[in-house]
């Protein structure tokens, strides 16, 4: 390595449970003395400057550069308009028509930047690639044209990884294609490190290819090209996935180094600017409110489900938060909803979500069981009623209530039902069941916490991913 300090070019995937772990992922390595090119695309860009009102000369990391930390700054263009809907809410096309193109056209854009980036970066040339291993076909290129260490982040649980790694398994075994129908339940537990599950626990692109065609496309191209990764780096903890790390560090080096969602509260992450609940939370009782949220994707739930969750969080009359974030969907509430409930809850777009999990008030979370959600509930010891319906979703719904015993299922991939929806809020938040769980849910929270403190695993896995980076370098 030349004597140069060492220098990373960073590229999240542009969705907020890929961004907020990969920022505070950039602090963690700038702290230790790497100097960082972060590349967000440029919608990224404009939603957080929009959202928390930054100067047009400043950007996320504005603050940390000028508390000393080597972090760079450089937004990328996708090719599309700013405002285009890439989620496809306005037609279904576009999520498809926009990864299409991104496959074709994104590696070019990403090649042009970079070039820019070595020259102009004198005696510190970039050295190391740092993406989302969604993004792992723009790594493979680049690395091997620049003669890059290729570092792969992955955003969702060990277990995911691993059965997507296999996938060749999925297929010898009849479980992908899926086999619906009769005698089709088997069970998967040939996946090395990963316990045993039924089909329906593995993700949604696995169990219904044909619903969105475009994700399980996005997943078999990110894991043909992580296999050339030199290092993977999970936000996961080594202590709730131990069989599961070990069996993948057998085929590539991997560091559990989570949870990566809690570093410096006061950065600018969000992509949607936040309603502050903390006023409305101060006022109510310890352990008194369910937080409902579905997550930052944009697809737009049913106008039946979301009626049954008001019709149950009306009889169940606990205190409540629930995100809607699409004005669509809040015209399927039941006419005179927020009305009703009064200061019982609270309707918002978006908001801290890890302040709101924090607060005391704080008893329960009814989550779609998006990972980082998952990390954040864990961490702050709430316990959950799993709702999950798309990609990694299921099989964290599986981690959550059969492994960890920290959450309740709701329907069990069945329809959601008004009576169900009160009975779980009960379950997880009123009498002895609401005790247990909570017992089990601070067990996971301290390996949680333990996980990051001096001695613990991941402060020690990144510390030894920092050292190995460095030799190879
Ligand atoms: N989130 C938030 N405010 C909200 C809803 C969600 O800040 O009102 C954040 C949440 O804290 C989490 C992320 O959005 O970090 C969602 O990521 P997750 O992996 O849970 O779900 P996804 O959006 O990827 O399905």
């Amino acid at each position: 390595m030349a004597n140069s300090k060492p220098h990373a070019i960073v590229f999240p995937y542009p969705y907020q449970g890929h961004i907020t772990p990969m920022i505070n992922l950039c602090l963690s390595l700038a702290s230790k003395n790497l100097t960082i090119t972060f590349i967000p695309l440029e919608f990224n860009h404009h939603s957080i400057s929009k959202a928390h009102d930054l100067p047009a000369d400043a950007h996320i990391f504005t603050g940390a550069r000028n508390a000393g930390l080597d972090i760079r700054y450089a937004a990328i263009s996708d090719g599309f308009p700013v405002d285009f809907d890439r989620d496809g809410n306005d037609d279904d096309r576009n999520y498809s028509d926009y990864w299409m193109t991104m496959f074709r056209d994104f590696p070019g854009r990403v090649d042009a930047l970079v070039a820019g980036i070595v020259t102009s970066s004198g005696d510190s040339p970039p050295s190391v690639m740092i993406t989302d291993t969604f993004f792992s076909w723009v790594a493979t290129p680049i690395c091997e044209k620049y003669g890059m260490i290729n570092v792969s982040v992955w955003t969702q649980p060990a277990a995911v990884f691993a059965i997507n790694y296999h996938f060749d398994l999925l297929r010898e075994n009849a479980h992908f294609p899926p086999q619906h129908g009769e005698g089709e339940e088997g069970i998967i537990n040939y996946i090395p490190g990963v316990g045993s599950m039924r089909p329906r626990d593995l993700m949604s692109y696995v169990q219904y290819p044909d619903m969105i065609p475009m994700l399980t496309e996005i997943e078999v191209k990110a894991f043909d090209h992580v296999k050339q990764a030199d290092f993977i780096l999970c936000n996961t903890v080594e202590e709730l996935e131990s069989d599961t790390l070990s069996a993948l560090n057998q085929i590539l080096p991997s560091f559990p180094i989570g949870p990566i969602n809690f570093y410096d509260g006061s950065l600018a992450r969000s992509l949607r600017p936040h309603t502050d609940c903390t006023e409305w939370l101060n006022s109510k009782p310890p352990a008194s409110v369910l937080y409902i949220s579905f997550g930052s994707i944009n697809f737009i739930a049913d106008k039946e489900e979301l009626v049954e969750f008001a019709y149950g969080l009306l009889v169940s009359r606990v205190y409540f938060i629930w995100v809607i974030k699409d004005d669509q969907e809040k015209h399927f509430l039941p006419s005179g909803f927020e009305d009703g409930v009064g200061s019982r809850g609270l309707v918002v777009p978006w908001c801290d979500q890890d302040g709101v999990l924090a607060s005391p008030a704080t008893g329960g979370f009814l989550t779609h069981c998006g990972w980082n959600s998952v990390l954040e509930s864990m961490w702050h010891g709430v316990a959950m009623i799993c709702y999950p319906f798309l990609v990694d979703q299921p099989t964290n719904r599986k981690l959550v209530v059969d492994d960890w015993r920290i959450g309740v299922n709701l329907c069990d991939g069945g329809r959601v039902t008004r009576e169900e929806v009160a009975e779980k809020i009960d379950v997880v938040m009123k009498g002895d069941s609401a005790l247990r769980m909570k017992s089990e849910v601070e067990k996971v929270r301290k390996k949680l916490h333990n996980s990051l403190g001096e001695e613990g695993s991941s402060h020690k896995n990144l510390d030894l991913f920092w050292e190995r980076l460095k030799l190879s370098l």
